[in-house]
């Protein structure tokens, strides 16, 4: 560890819209639902060729959570965070889970047909 390479995914795939880096695969997508203060966000199992910033606690709509912000390996922006710890028993589910921004996102093959189609999950707000 510590050596900076980036995993290359198969198949439906999210990309860095900065630099094109994977974030992550069309698989790992949990809900589509999340809302951030920049627009639409979803969640992930899991995400790669991120670095994961320093926790904070974050009051969201849903309640407390302990957070930490996820950037890019290649490019260094902020694509989206971490959920930690939830306070809320029913929002546990969210922890080690990965949130990536929408607007930081762009598909593989640049037609955000992964990004917009097949909606999934229930309508959950968060901030
Ligand atoms: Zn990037």
């Amino acid at each position: 560890m510590g050596r900076l390479y980036l995993i290359q995914l198969d198949g439906g795939i999210y990309t860095c819209r900065n630099c094109g880096s994977h974030l992550a695969h069309c698989d790992e997508l949990i809900s589509k639902a999340f809302h951030c203060r920049r627009g639409r966000a979803y969640l992930f199992n899991t995400v790669v060729n991120v670095s994961v910033g320093p926790q904070e606690e974050r009051m969201m709509t849903t309640g407390m959570h302990m957070v930490a912000d996820i950037f890019c390996n290649c490019c260094g922006q902020i694509v989206g965070w971490k959920y930690e710890a939830a306070h809320e028993k029913n929002q546990k589910y969210k922890e080690g889970k990965f949130i990536l921004e929408r607007a930081k996102m762009a598909d593989f093959d640049g037609t955000n047909f992964y990004l917009d189609a097949h909606p999934v999950g229930s309508d959950v707000d968060d901030a």
